[in-house]
């Protein structure tokens, strides 16, 4: 399923220009074009899901990739067992801007406590 306006989806169809660092046949990340960490990575399921609140039960599977996927690409990146953060930005007051579901994998610095 490709949404036509949607940015990620240029992405995962190759209309758009990426820095990808890891791809399987669901799950696709790459580098945050504006980054806020030495490591910032953008995780997707190639599957539009606009948001984390749109998962639906035959998504279950998909997202257990998406989490394994995180382990691997932080593997790749280096930052495996110093630690990093997922997050998960959620509509609008979780300050989502892409509304194609996405983890940002974020390392490579000291981060403190949420909130
Ligand atoms: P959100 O606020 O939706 O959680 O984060 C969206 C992220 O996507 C932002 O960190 C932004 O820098 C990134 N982003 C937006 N457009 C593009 C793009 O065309 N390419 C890449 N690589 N990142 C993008
Ligand atoms: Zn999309």
């Amino acid at each position: 399923m490709v949404e036509k306006d949607c940015v990620f989806c240029k992405i995962v169809a190759g209309e758009l220009p990426s820095e990808i660092v890891y791809e399987d046949d669901d799950i696709l990340a790459f580098k945050d074009i504006n980054p806020v960490a030495p490591v910032h990575i953008l995780l997707i399921p190639k599957k539009h899901i606009p948001t984390i609140t749109d998962i639906e039960e035959e998504d279950a599977a998909l997202m257990g990739k998406l989490l394994l996927a995180a382990g691997k690409v932080a593997d790749k990146m280096g930052i495996f067992d110093r630690g990093f953060r997922l997050v998960n930005n959620c509509r609008e007051e979780g300050g989502q801007m892409v509304y194609h579901l996405h983890f940002h994998l974020l390392g490579g610095k000291q981060f403190g406590s949420v909130g």
